[in-house]
């Protein structure tokens, strides 16, 4: 699995932070997302696809490898 996350679209909400602190983050002065893990550990793929699933902008997708 990989993540991939649009910087363009996402609108900083936040709910992916909030589902898994260990893979995503937000700017610090935009709130727009950072992604600490682009390729998860197969531990975090329940909440990965739980956040991609709340993201209100859509600005999360997975990319099955
Ligand atoms: S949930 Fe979506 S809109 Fe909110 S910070 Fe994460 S990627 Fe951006």
């Amino acid at each position: 699995m990989r993540i991939k996350a649009d910087r363009d679209v996402c609108v900083g909400a936040g709910q992916c932070v909030l589902t898994d602190p260990d893979v995503f983050d937000q700017g610090v002065d935009d709130g727009i997302v950072w992604l600490l893990a682009e390729v998860p550990g197969p531990e975090h793929e329940d909440k990965v696809r739980e956040a991609v699933s709340l993201c209100p902008s859509g600005a999360l997708s997975i990319v099955e490898e």
